[in-house]
């Protein structure tokens, strides 16, 4: 009930092909990205209250502040707008490195829109919540608030949802078949996470074939972004994978049409015993030897000399040797989205040379303090998408399969994505007569 507004899902026939529409009213993307604070009140309850704030478009209630646009002037810095509101230089700091690393944002732009909040009280000495709106389009927005840690996040004004349908032909790659019959980019990225652990999207063959029914943002008549891909049938090599979304309040995930999790799972860690985390995953750490401050991306154990260190999931070697600072160190790709390294190694494991293939849990190498180290650790990073993320807090894929107390209504979600699936038929990548085709009454 946190997410929407009304629901009205619809469905129509047109011509022989099926068109699903569903339109989702709700407060957020998905209602994944922010989640509206609203309080649940109980008639007997209702005296207690003592005000109720409406949310506005970018999720936040309006105690906040009074919402302020404006324009950036020519030359004003990202440095010089949050610097006005009081944020320290650190965080300043902290928050260009996530702004480039996430979102790829370097600069503002000359009359980019942007919103702040100003507090009610300081009339003569102007204050601001520390949340800063830039926007990049009428509907796209970055969101920046420090209100508690930092976050940067991409997202987009209240929208609607859709449900498209897609199918088509690897021609000459996935992407260009989904741009041809005019769908997102965004769909073969979330058709990579889900198939990534059975299919290697970077050797995808001509005459592979995909469908899928996936979420699509609209928001002012704009298409503004990929949501889930619901259900999704994928050829490679002629094998047929098959994948369908489920969630309940236990479990989510993609799963087969048996209730299979098809997503492995990596260990959290790359050990078998629980090991003391001596550094976190910090983007402004200060560094003892370099007397600076410098992003420590990845999470050092401090494990004893020697301590086994192990493969988190399985992978291809592709880098076993002395690098420099880094010391001894292994990198094993796991998929196309999923690369860990394991440094300052005292030594490798059994085998341990590029090329090869490995397990999870096996013994990759030896905890060390080769290279630049002021002693013995494990230096470990998860990349997701080449870049390095916390592997402590980062959401991996679990491998679980359902339990047994969901599989009535699962099943009834692979019967029906799969009844929709078989209305579509497999068209030629360059066959822009597309059968998705959207109705509205
Ligand atoms: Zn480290």
């Amino acid at each position: 009930m946190t997410y929407f507004l009304g629901i009205v899902l619809l469905y129509f026939m047109f011509q022989h092909y099926l068109v699903l529409l569903a339109l989702f009213l709700f407060y957020g993307l998905a209602g994944c990205l922010f989640q509206p604070q609203m309080t649940e009140v109980g008639s007997d309850t209702l005296s207690e209250i003592e005000e109720e704030f409406p949310i506005d478009g970018f999720g936040y209630a309006s105690d906040i502040g009074v919402l302020e646009r404006d324009k950036v002037r020519a030359n004003q810095s990202l440095y010089e707008l949050l610097d006005e509101m009081g944020i320290s230089q650190q965080e300043i700091w902290q928050v260009s490195i996530e702004l480039k690393q996430r979102l790829g944002f370097r600069f503002l732009k000359q009359n980019q829109i942007y919103y702040r909040y100003r507090k009610h009280n300081n009339f003569d000495d102007v204050s601001y919540a520390p949340v800063l709106i830039l926007m990049e389009s009428n509907v796209r927005y970055i969101k920046i608030d420090l209100s508690d840690g930092i976050l940067v996040q991409a997202s987009a004004k209240p929208t609607a949802v859709r449900i498209r349908q897609v199918e088509g032909v690897i021609e000459s790659s996935l992407y260009e078949s989904l741009v041809s019959q005019d769908h997102s980019t965004g769909v073969g990225i979330e058709l990579n996470k889900i198939f990534a652990w059975q299919i290697d999207f970077f050797r995808l063959y001509r005459g592979d074939n995909y469908r899928a029914i996936y979420e699509e943002f609209i928001s002012e008549g704009e298409v503004v972004g990929v949501g889930r891909v619901l259900a999704a049938e994928f050829v490679h090599q002629n094998s047929l994978y098959k994948a369908f979304y489920y969630e309940d309040d236990q479990q989510q995930g993609y799963y087969d049409s048996e209730g299979n999790g098809i997503q492995k799972a990596l260990l959290k860690a790359p050990f078998r015993y629980n090991q003391r985390i001596s550094s976190s995953f910090n983007y402004s750490r200060f560094h003892p030897l370099l007397k600076q401050s410098i992003p420590h991306t990845g999470t050092d154990y401090a494990a004893p000399l020697g301590t086994p260190v192990i493969a988190v999931g399985d992978g291809e070697i592709i880098e076993s040797k002395f690098k420099g600072a880094n010391g001894n160190i292994v990198q094993i790709q796991h998929n196309s989205i999923y690369r860990t390294a394991y440094l300052h190694l005292d030594g490798f494991g059994p085998n341990i040379k590029k090329g090869v293939q490995v397990k999870q849990g096996q013994v990759i190498g030896y905890v060390g303090r080769t290279g630049r180290v002021t002693g013995v650790h494990l230096h470990y990073t998860l990349y997701e998408n080449n870049v390095p993320v916390n592997s402590v807090e980062v959401d991996l894929p679990s491998q679980k399969s359902l339990t047994e107390s969901a599989s009535e209504a699962f099943n009834l979600e692979v019967q029906k994505y799969s009844f929709f699936l078989g209305q579509s038929r497999i068209v030629s990548a360059t066959n822009n007569d597309s059968y998705d085709v959207e109705k509205n009454s």
